[in-house]
């Protein structure tokens, strides 16, 4: 999984926030003797593009380029990530930081 995975989207942090609970399910079904058969990955990834500051859109997509936004955002009220918004903005400059660190990295997320 990640970027050495080549795998036909995007490359992003995003997209391995994705695999990864993928890839530890199906390591654990082998580990159990059962086929490793979780193909739920779809793609999905997410380019976020800072457009000014204090501005920000979210470009998500899987791998038939359909918008596909991450369900979290609505918790931050970001109902089109597609859209510039100021919440995206505080989402990429403070939670984000937090996130990775804080739970990404250490397999809470
Ligand atoms: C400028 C930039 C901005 C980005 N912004 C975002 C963003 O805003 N949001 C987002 O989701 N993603 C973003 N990304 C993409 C994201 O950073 C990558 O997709 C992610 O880091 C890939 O993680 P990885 O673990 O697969 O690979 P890497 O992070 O590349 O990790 C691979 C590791 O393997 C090590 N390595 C290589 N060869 C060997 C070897 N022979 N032996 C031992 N170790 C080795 C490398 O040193 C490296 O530490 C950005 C990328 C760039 C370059």
């Amino acid at each position: 999984m990640g970027d050495v995975a080549a795998l036909p989207t995007a490359k992003t942090g995003a997209a391995i926030r994705k695999q990864a609970p993928v890839v530890v399910d199906n390591i654990l079904k082998l580990l159990a003797h059962k086929p490793a058969d979780n193909k739920s990955y779809d793609g999905y990834s997410s380019c976020p593009l800072v457009t000014g500051y204090g501005k920000m859109t979210l470009a998500e997509f899987n791998y038939k380029i359909e918008f596909t936004p991450d369900p979290m955002l609505k918790f931050m009220l970001v109902f089109n990530s597609y859209k510039e918004h100021w919440r995206l903005w505080l989402l990429k400059k403070y939670m984000l930081p937090y996130m990775y660190w804080n739970k990404m990295m250490k397999g809470k997320m």
